[in-house]
């Protein structure tokens, strides 16, 4: 499958265990869909964590109000949902990312979970807040519904539980991860007939760009 996958910045941070909770539930949960990526990670499993525990952690940024006032004002025509996930997220979705969005909210029934509208045809549910760590939360979208174009507050890393959505770098679908950077604004739309469920993540790849090019180079060919 075509898939979309996680940057390589992402892949070397999960190998060497630097990826927070929420990044980490993306990572495991493509990985459970993605052969390809799960053959990456492998590979930078096996040059061990040392080169990673010399580099400093990039900043973090917990804001996303720029991107929720942009979607909050969003133009969007409602429509009938043609099919509303229901039941359990780990019907939905594998079990890494089940699991966390359960431990944080204390259920795994999607309706339970904590909706608040967000815009015409979103709802939002936080799933983590605060100064502490990265901004994880999940957006689900109605069928046809347009966001607002924006740019984020920070890096951005996203990973699609259900149903499609399309930007200008391409199409998202369930089990793809896109990673976006602070200074690249986009405009999602909701693609198929279905919902879309995506947790969305706020923190920046821990690792330098210039580890990642050299790593890049020496062993995966890219
Ligand atoms: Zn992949």
């Amino acid at each position: 499958m075509n898939r979309r996958h996680p940057t390589l910045e992402w892949l070397l941070a999960y190998a060497g265990g630097s990826t927070a909770e929420a990044a980490d539930a993306i990572m495991a949960s493509h990985l459970t869909l993605c052969p390809q990526c799960r053959r990456t990670v492998a590979r930078l499993e096996a040059l061990g964590g040392a080169l990673l525990d010399a580099t400093p952690a990039s900043s973090q940024s917990d804001s996303d109000e720029g991107a929720a006032a942009a979607i909050a004002a969003a133009a969007a025509r409602a429509r009938p949902p043609a099919r509303r996930n229901t039941g359990s997220l780990h019907a939905l979705t594998p079990r890494p990312m089940a699991d966390f969005i359960a431990a944080k909210t204390g259920t795994a029934d999607i309706q339970s979970l904590p909706w608040r509208f967000y815009g015409p045809g979103v709802q939002r549910a936080v799933i983590v807040s605060g100064a502490a760590g990265a901004v994880a939360r999940l957006l689900r979208s109605q069928p046809g519904t347009a966001l607002a174009r924006h740019d984020h507050g920070s890096d951005e890393i996203a990973y699609v539980l259900s149903g499609a959505y399309r930007d200008e770098t391409g199409l998202y679908r369930t089990g793809d991860v896109q990673c976006a950077t602070e200074k690249a604004p986009h405009r999602p739309v909701i693609e198929g007939p279905d919902e879309c469920i995506a947790l969305v993540v706020s923190e920046a790849p821990p690792v330098p760009t210039e580890l990642v090019a050299r790593l890049g180079q020496l062993f995966l060919g890219r």
